[in-house]
């Protein structure tokens, strides 16, 4: 029979031949040769303080596919993941984020360069090995940088993770629990770990600030945010709010006294190049690398 539009869409075509586990494979393979031939990307988004200053990047990764374009990592981590993939790609994203808060002088700045962490690399006995290692070799200060953890990923060990997150620490490197308030067991993970950022899953802020006036679902989560913000800083911890996309979202935010956020309001994720255009000037006193005014 004829596939629709096949004739001028190979890889409609290619798909409805192909099974899932086929497509699997060819997306694996595809993937290993990406890390090899240099398609994997990293773009940053900005966290910002309610004073509108610049504090951060959070370092995501995107693959230039040849053919489907920049891919998200919702499309190949968790593939990465099921062939441990991850674990080299991990150890490059550390690395080339690192790599990069240098090269944007982050530690003059005193901006902070955030990394996700994958469940499998983080259970590595090695990690903290890996940690300081990127460290090392960048020559990046262990105060730039923040380690993103995620609840499903600490609770697999938290004998483990404690241990981690206190080495961690101890090198100087500051650990953040993301997504927070979407698990299962998200105030357990709290109890039993020494986090010091906590950042508060989008799908709160989505209903926050958005419904009319006194729509009492959006007060119910806008209480909620507030005690959550609350908790956070009883704890001792920073508290980052993801996802904010409207202007009355920020101003409920900045009453409810949440530290900073992230969000398209403020910015989407952009390529180096175009990331480096929200630096801040220097303090003064403080010289940029000599390679600085380069295209990244
Ligand atoms: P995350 O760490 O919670 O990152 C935030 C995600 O929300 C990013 O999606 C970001 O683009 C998106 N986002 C930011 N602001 C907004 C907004 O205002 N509205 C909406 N709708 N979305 C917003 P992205 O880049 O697709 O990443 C998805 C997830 O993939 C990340 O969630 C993180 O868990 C994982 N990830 C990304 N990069 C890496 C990496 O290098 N290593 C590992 N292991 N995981 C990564
Ligand atoms: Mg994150
Ligand atoms: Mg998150
Ligand atoms: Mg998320």
């Amino acid at each position: 029979y004829r596939v629709k539009h096949a004739g001028g869409n190979q890889v409609l075509h290619f798909d409805a031949r192909m099974g899932e586990p086929a497509r699997q494979r060819q997306l694996d393979r595809d993937l290993h040769a990406a890390q090899e031939r240099g398609q994997l990307r990293l773009h940053y988004q900005g966290r910002y303080s309610l004073q509108g200053a610049l504090v951060g990047f959070e370092a995501l990764i995107r693959w230039a596919h040849p053919e489907r374009g920049l891919l998200g990592p919702g499309t190949f981590i968790p593939l990465a993941e099921r062939t441990r993939l991850i674990l080299p790609m991990g150890a490059w994203v550390l690395r080339e984020a690192c790599s990069q808060a240098v090269q944007w002088d982050f530690a003059g700045r005193h901006l902070c360069m955030s990394v996700n962490v994958s469940p499998l690399q983080f259970e590595q006995l090695s990690f903290v090995d890996e940690v300081r290692a990127a460290l090392n070799l960048t020559g990046l200060r262990p105060e730039a940088l923040v380690l993103e953890l995620t609840e499903s990923l600490v609770m697999r060990d938290l004998d483990r993770a404690r241990s981690h997150i206190e080495a961690l620490q101890e090198l100087g490197v500051q650990v953040a629990m993301d997504d927070f308030g979407t698990g299962y067991s998200s105030l357990s993970v709290l109890q039993a770990l020494p986090f010091d950022h906590l950042k508060i899953d989008r799908s709160f802020t989505q209903g926050l600030a958005t419904g009319p006036e006194h729509h009492t679902g959006s007060q119910r989560v806008s209480r909620l945010m507030g005690a959550m913000i609350g908790l956070a800083h009883t704890l001792q911890m920073q508290v980052t709010v993801e996802g904010v996309e409207h202007a009355a979202q920020l101003d409920l935010l900045r009453q409810l006294g949440c530290d900073h956020v992230q969000g398209y309001l403020l910015t989407r994720p952009l390529p180096p190049q175009e990331a480096r255009q929200q630096l801040p000037p220097l303090p003064p006193g403080v010289s940029a690398p000599a390679d600085f005014p380069d295209p990244s």
